[in-house]
């Protein structure tokens, strides 16, 4: 098979379903086709890359070298970044073929693609309801075929949440092990760049190829990068599984809590022993996150003032109004109330009442998880509550939207590593399975989303 012929596929299969799906923001369909030609004339004997002529899409917060960057946002619609992140010279190495940047929540907030300042991403099992988000836009490419594999970041469930509404596997990385030089910043004590795929042995050869230490990246830590596929080993005999109570309470759908059970009584039947846990901070999490990430977003958002990035307001008399205007004309709301909430959790007055006890429960949130794996080797619930909201369903009520990233949240202010594998089925909508485990031990992980699959 010729990669030309494999990035063609990719393109057909973007033509024929975007239009309904909308998974894409920009494609880069003429340097995609002159990359597989070159790749094609390779030859036998040339260095072939661990992913090579494999179609893959971005979420559009990752930075291409000359290709827009657009965070869905009208800060930056006509944004050409001046290099690439990280990872995207990874896995220009591997020999991956960039097709396009993906739609999301604009600046990775939101949890349902419907805060794009461009377009709206559809769910590909069933239109009326959303994908996910914020990757919304890469979770749904992959699941509609359009691509192999798709790179999205995960600040408090941006890249499992939409695996699961998709009925694809989505990774969250150890904080620290994938470099985040070149992801525009949203929280950055909290983000991460990870993996989506359509099964957990594609998600293990894209982690490999991007994994590993940067010196961009002062919180990139340097460790030994194990083989992730050769973890894939199927056999899940004795390992220990620990059910947090928190996470099959109120508020989770009976069908979701019921496929999670099944999911438990096939990992039992393999070996495995489950018992059920409790991480008791776990109600301060949506809290804590949305006070920190938003502290933290106002603090990285302040960049965007219209004279060193993107859009600039054409009509301000002076400079006082030229951030005020740019700022106000370029961001949609859901980015402003970030802002507020942010700035004034951060204002003197109201930091020690608001930021500093956000962070006080972080630690006890992420002792919560140390306490249980002591004992454990992962630890197992639903990635979301419910399957994929309706169009309109959560966007106009925050706090609704917010309470809903309650099972994926606590994961990124531990900063451990946390995958969602497809587990059912609940009116034609797909459930995820969440499979968390111990720092810098996505090798467990993998192994058990892989034998569970
Ligand atoms: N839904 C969460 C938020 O809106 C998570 C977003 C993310 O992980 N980028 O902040």
């Amino acid at each position: 098979i010729q990669v030309t012929d494999l990035v063609a596929e990719s393109y057909k299969q973007i033509g024929e379903t975007d239009s309904k799906i909308q998974a894409f923001v920009n494609l880069n369909e003429e340097n995609a086709m002159e990359t597989a030609k070159k790749l094609d004339a390779k030859n036998d004997s040339d260095k072939k890359g661990a992913l090579f002529g494999l179609p893959i899409g971005l979420k559009d917060n990752i930075i291409t070298k000359g290709f827009t960057t657009t965070c869905a946002s009208k800060m930056l619609e006509n944004f050409r970044p001046l290099h690439d992140a990280t990872v995207v010279e990874k896995l220009n190495e591997a020999d991956a073929v960039l097709i396009g940047k993906q739609n999301m929540d604009e600046f990775a907030m939101g949890s349902t693609t419907e805060n794009s300042g461009f377009k709206q991403t559809k769910n590909p099992w069933n239109t009326d309801y959303v994908p996910g988000g914020s990757s919304g836009g890469s979770a749904a490419a992959v699941a509609a075929g359009q691509v192999y594999f798709s790179l999205g970041s995960d600040t408090g469930g941006s890249i499992r949440q939409p695996a699961a509404f998709c009925g694809v596997v989505g990774l969250k990385p150890t904080y620290g092990l994938v470099s985040r030089f070149g992801l525009v910043a949203f929280a950055s004590s909290l983000d991460q760049i990870g993996t989506i795929t359509k099964s957990v042995e594609d998600n293990a050869y894209l982690l490999q190829t991007i994994a590993g230490h940067d010196k961009c990246d002062a919180t990139s830590v340097d460790v030994d990068l194990p083989n992730y596929v050769a973890s894939l080993t199927g056999d899940v005999k004795g390992l220990k599984i620990g059910v947090p109570k928190e996470y099959l309470g109120e508020g989770v759908d009976e069908a979701v809590k019921a496929s999670i059970k099944e999911a438990l009584e096939t990992l039992e039947k393999m070996g495995a022993v489950w018992e059920e846990v409790s991480l008791p901070h776990s109600k301060y999490a949506v809290a804590s996150y949305y006070l920190l990430s938003s502290s933290e977003a106002s603090a990285n958002l302040a960049r965007f003032d219209g004279v060193r990035y993107g859009y600039r307001s054409p009509n301000a008399k002076n400079l006082n109004d030229l951030y005020l205007d740019s700022r106000s004309e370029a961001f949609g709301d859901e980015v402003k109330r970030r802002i507020m909430l942010g700035t004034f959790a951060l204002s003197s007055g109201y930091y020690d009442a608001y930021y500093k006890k956000a962070q006080q429960a972080r630690t006890l949130i992420k002792e919560d998880f140390e306490n249980v794996f002591e004992k454990y080797d992962v630890i197992i619930g639903p990635t979301s509550p419910t399957t994929a909201y309706k169009l309109g369903e959560v966007v106009d009520d925050p706090l609704k939207m917010y309470t809903r990233d309650i099972l994926t949240i606590p994961v990124n202010l531990a900063g451990v590593p946390a995958i969602s594998v497809p587990c059912g089925f609940s009116e034609g909508l797909p459930i995820g399975l969440q499979i968390i485990g111990k720092p810098f031990d996505e090798q467990t992980v993998y192994r058990v989303a892989h034998a569970y699959e």
